[in-house]
Parts: C-alpha cells; sequence; structure tokens
C-alpha cells in the first residue's frame, strides 16, 4: 500500500502512518532546509535540534557563564528549561520564557556552541527533551523530521528513516556565509555584535566548528549518504522524500 503526500497531510487524526526521519550532517550540508522542506512536503512536524544547544549557549553569554567550564555549563544544563516549536513554516525556540530564535543565530552562538554541546550533561538534557518531542509528534500522529549530528545514531535509533547529508568544505563554507548575508539583509543579525565575516573567516571557524563536532556527527550503518555538492535543495527534498514514501510503502 503506498501512502501520497496528500493522505499523510490527512494523518494527523492520530491514525494515520507514522514516520520518524533522521537527517544528520555537518554544517552547512544544507540539511535544515532540506529537512524542513521533507517536513513541509509530507506533511510532517520537524525538530531542529541544533536550535536546542543554541539557545543553552545563548543563555549561558547571556549570563557570563564560562562557556570553556565544563561544570559551570553542566550545572546550568539542568535549571534551563528550553522549548521549541515543531511546525515546519514557523519555527522558534524558547529558553527559561525568552524567544531567542534570532538571536541563536548569530556568530557569537555559532563559534561557542559546540563547546556545550560537548558538555555530557548537556547531552544528556537536550537529547531527553529531543527524543520526548519525536514521541509526541509519532503519538499524535504523522510523525516528525529531525534534524542534527547525532539524530540517527543516539536520539532516534529506530528512526524509520536515516539521512547523512554531507558536500564539499568549499561548498558548505558558500552557504554558510550566503545564509547569514541573507540574514543580516533581513535585519535578523544584530551587525554591531555581529559583523559580516569574510568567506575566509567563515571557512576558518566552520573548520573549527567542524573538528569540535566531529566526535557528535555520526553516520548511522543504516543511513543513507547524500552528497549535496552538486544537488540543488529542491533534488535533496526530493531523493529524501521519496525513500521516506518508499518506506511508509512497505509498512
Ligand atoms: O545544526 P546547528 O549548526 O544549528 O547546530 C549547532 C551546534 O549544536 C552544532 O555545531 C553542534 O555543536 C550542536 N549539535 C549537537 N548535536 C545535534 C545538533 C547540534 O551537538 N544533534
Amino acid at each position: 500500500m503506498t501512502h501520497s503526500a496528500a493522505e499523510l497531510r490527512r494523518s494527523d487524526s492520530g491514525t494515520g502512518p507514522r514516520l520518524v526521519v533522521a537527517v544528520d550532517g555537518p554544517s552547512g550540508s544544507g540539511k535544515s532546509s532540506a529537512a524542513r522542506g521533507v517536513a513541509t512536503a509530507l506533511g510532517l512536524r520537524y525538530l531542529d535540534t541544533g536550535a536546542t544547544y543554541r539557545a543553552l549557549t545563548w543563555w549561558l553569554l547571556e549570563h557570563e557563564v564560562d562557556v570553556s567550564d565544563p561544570a559551570a555549563v553542566a550545572g546550568q544544563a539542568q535549571l534551563r528549561a528550553v522549548e521549541i516549536g515543531t511546525d515546519p513554516g514557523e519555527q522558534w525556540v524558547r529558553i527559561d520564557g525568552i524567544d531567542v530564535t534570532v538571536e541563536i543565530r548569530n556568530r557569537r552562538v555559532s563559534n561557542v556552541v559546540s563547546l556545550v554541546a560537548s558538555v555530557p550533561e548537556v547531552r544528556r538534557q537536550l537529547i531527553a527533551l529531543q527524543r520526548e518531542i519525536i514521541a509526541a509528534a509519532v503519538e499524535s500522529g504523522g510523525g516528525i523530521v529531525a534534524e542534527g549530528r547525532d539524530i540517527g545514531t543516539v536520539v532516534a535509533p529506530d528512526a524509520d528513516v536515516k539521512i547523512f547529508l554531507t558536500a564539499s568544505e568549499q561548498v558548505r563554507a558558500e552557504r554558510r556565509a550566503a545564509e547569514l548575508a541573507a540574514r543580516q539583509a533581513d535585519g535578523q543579525v544584530d551587525l554591531a555584535a555581529d559583523e559580516a565575516p569574510s568567506a575566509a573567516v567563515t571557512r576558518l571557524e566552520q573548520n573549527r566548528r567542524d573538528r569540535r563536532d566531529a566526535a557528535q556527527t555520526q553516520l548511522a550503518a543504516d543511513a543513507v549518504e547524500i552528497d549535496a555538492t552538486n544537488l540543488g535543495l529542491d533534488e535533496v527534498i526530493a531523493r529524501i522524500t521519496a525513500l521516506a514514501a518508499a518506506k511508509l510503502a512497505e509498512a
């Protein structure tokens, strides 16, 4: 039996097909746009797990906690309440009730988030939250596309579809720089606090983040690897959507 995208969209009654799609990969591989696109195409929820690490990092910077001190970071992680929306068309993230959807994208957060994410207590807390969100989406019907670094291996090892999205270092650096420029053009980035970096600086910062994230960025044995170096976003979305539809047809 096959399920069309329209049938999937009608599945929010709680009785429709359930589907968990994991999209992992390094920064700048395009996984956020791809995961959002797949969720929209299939009428699923969407979870940006990176945003949960970013929200905690924003709070720590705002309260001048030393993010290179794992004990200080771990102590705060237990006390903070992170909430995140799962509508692919309207994302938001809050920490202790404060909306930080825009602020978490600033470079000052990007440049230290990996330090915070490498603290075991932080991962324990946020992975528990991510699992609850995934379970709630599946319970309410339809399922979810969750993206990050360790979804297919740690957060949701039983995911129905696992994708590992990559792209060349050059293409990823270009995408990151273009994203930041677009946000600045939209007035979403505070220029005084976060001046536009050159492509070379973006690349250096990204390489440093990739190195720090290497331990978390895991390719699951049963993941399908997609190299997006020469693929447009629509093509990536179409490939993942086709894999998800095939999985549903098997069920
Ligand atoms: O995906 P994004 O680049 O917004 O993630 C921000 C950071 O959060 C990553 O650089 C990584 O340190 C951390 N992260 C993680 N595990 C995830 C998602 C993100 O450690 N599943």
